[in-house]
């Protein structure tokens, strides 16, 4: 499909959003786009929200997941409880091996703490990578995005266009708050990471993620030594560094 068409489809995906609920807005997405569509779970509280809303609702989604090979213990088992619980197969992506070892040998086992280039070299191959190995070839891409984790984020819309992957990316739970993802994750019984009763609100790699303190913002957390306009990771961001929008006149 043409960028025009793909603007003009997320225009009106957009208008109806507003109207429906989570599982309806996922369902209209997956419909309205011939071709794959990918769910890459960070297997987050929100990821997982969204999960249960596939599985449940039996949509033809993938589900798929960036192993960094940094995450945490904890990441690794929510992973392995979902897949039971759900009788799921979450695809995992991996770094490419020579492009690690490189950027392992140029700047270190934890190099990325040294500056945000070297943060953002890590991310790239570990995540940004792999991220486009996961959509290659398809046409939506569901994320777990919410308006009210960041100034940056609030900043765009339950579908974006993502012209650099030439997709749809739909963010289902765009509009709800922290504490609209615990209860429906409370009241259905859905797997979570540990970390989260141990004060970690957005789980990333453990070197780069930290628990936070009673009223710290949720993304806080995540590379805490960086300016707060520097905090993503390259998987969100569009070619000129700044968030994909739904329409890039906007941007
Ligand atoms: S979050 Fe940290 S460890 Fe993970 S890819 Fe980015 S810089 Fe590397």
């Amino acid at each position: 499909m043409s960028a025009p068409l793909l603007l003009s489809l997320a225009d009106r995906l957009n208008g109806e959003a507003n109207k429906l609920s989570p599982p309806d807005r996922l369902r209209a997405f997956g419909a309205a786009l011939s071709g794959r569509v990918v769910f890459t779970t960070s297997l987050g509280i929100e990821d997982q929200a969204i999960t249960h809303m596939i599985a449940g609702a039996g949509l033809e989604i993938e589900f798929a997941t960036l192993d960094t090979g940094r995450l945490f213990p904890e990441t690794y088992d929510v992973w392995a409880r979902t897949e039971e619980r759900y009788g799921i197969t979450i695809r995992p992506f991996y770094p490419d091996t020579a492009a690690t070892e490189a950027l392992v040998a140029r700047q270190g086992i934890n190099g990325f703490c040294a500056a945000t280039e070297a943060r953002k070299a890590c991310c790239e191959v570990r995540k940004v990578q792999p991220l486009a190995r996961a959509l290659k070839g398809a046409s939506g891409w569901i994320a777990g995005l919410r308006a009210d984790q960041s100034e940056h984020r609030g900043a765009l819309s339950f579908v974006t266009h993502d012209s650099a992957r030439e997709l749809l990316k739909l963010s289902p739970i765009f509009d709800w708050t922290r504490e609209q993802v615990v209860e429906f994750a409370r009241t259905n019984d859905i797997p979570v990471n540990a970390l989260h009763g141990k004060g970690f609100l957005s789980i990333g790699c453990a070197p780069c993620t930290r628990a936070l303190a009673p009223g710290e913002p949720e993304r806080a957390g995540r590379w805490w030594w960086e300016q707060e306009d520097k905090k993503e990771c390259g998987l969100h961001v569009a070619p000129d560094g700044r968030l994909a929008r739904a329409n890039m006149s906007e941007a």
